[in-house]
């Protein structure tokens, strides 16, 4: 049982809209379906809960999806992570497996693995064809920053984001969370450098959640307790792929195509992986036969 969720909030009269969330629970199986080393795990869980935060901040169904890219030039290759208006979420790395030494002890050098000469970016899936795809340079690979600079930039809205991941030397993630901060048209600049003076002043968001302060605790902290929870629900690994999509593709491929795949598989079954969650998909003989009558019609 996952006990992760994220809160949403308003201050200041509305002019200020927060979010913040612990998504323990998404990171590690995160971790699990691609069996991340532990920086590709932070760079993985930090994009993957920015991913949330900003579905959050702006889609208004559930079926709306919302995919970060990011591209560093590091090792870790290319971060991709897509959220829906549900709270679900899913994400891959193209090499999960590599390393990059602390920045000092027990800090992840997440920059290590994602690289800082880039982009990010941020495209928005609202259905009725109807997309929306901004891009910034990358500033410092850390991911929080970037997507702070992301929202400043490319969105206008001036934002704060803390992102944390905070792994155990077994390489087993203990906690995860962050915040996303958004300050609207109308606030007076002292109340301005009033919200910046205790953002910086936080500790950090995975030292935050490791000592067990809960997601509306963190934004309590920033706003002196005068902020007021809208709501709150439950965050979660999602990815919809399904053996029915998976036919689906097959039959899109043709008959040509299929009888080639039927005909060079000598193994017991057809495997399919889906790259997003790792799950693999069998189609017996049968089933590709089957498929293969159905690409006929
Ligand atoms: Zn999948």
């Amino acid at each position: 049982m996952s006990l992760d969720y994220l809160v949403r909030a308003t201050a200041l009269d509305g002019r200020v809209r927060a979010f913040a969330l612990d998504a323990s629970g998404v990171v590690r199986e995160l971790q699990r379906r691609h069996q991340m080393y532990p920086v590709p795990t932070a760079a993985v869980g930090r994009t993957a809960m920015g991913a949330l935060l900003l579905a959050a901040a702006s889609l208004k169904k559930g079926d709306q999806v919302l995919t970060v890219e990011i591209r560093g030039g590091g090792p870790i290759g290319r971060i991709l992570c897509t959220a829906n208006g549900k709270g679900e979420v899913r994400g891959l790395a193209s090499n999960p497996q590599v390393h990059a030494e602390n920045v000092r002890p027990g800090k992840l050098n997440v920059a290590g693995v994602v690289g800082s000469e880039g982009y990010l970016s941020v495209t928005k899936d609202l259905g009725m064809r109807d997309s929306y795809r901004g891009t910034v340079e990358l500033q410092t690979g850390e991911v929080g920053d970037d997507l702070a600079y992301y929202l400043s930039r490319s969105e206008q809205v001036p934002s704060a984001v803390g992102l944390g991941v905070f792994v155990v030397p077994d390489g087993a993630v203990e906690a995860a969370g962050g915040f996303l901060i958004q300050l609207l048209p109308g606030l007076k600049d002292a109340e301005i450098e009033r919200i910046e003076k205790e953002v910086a002043a936080l500790p950090h968001p995975t030292s935050l959640i490791r000592d067990g302060v809960r997601p509306e605790q963190v934004l309590a902290r920033v706003f002196s307790n005068r902020v007021e929870i809208l709501d709150s629900y439950p965050v979660r690994f999602g990815c919809p792929c399904s053996r029915e999509r998976f036919e689906s593709a097959l039959i899109t491929l043709g008959i040509e195509e299929l009888t080639k795949i039927i005909e060079e598989e000598d193994k017991e079954y057809t495997e399919l992986v889906c790259h997003f969650c790792n799950e693999a998909y069998h189609f017996a003989p049968a089933d590709m036969d089957a498929i293969l009558r159905s690409a006929a019609f």
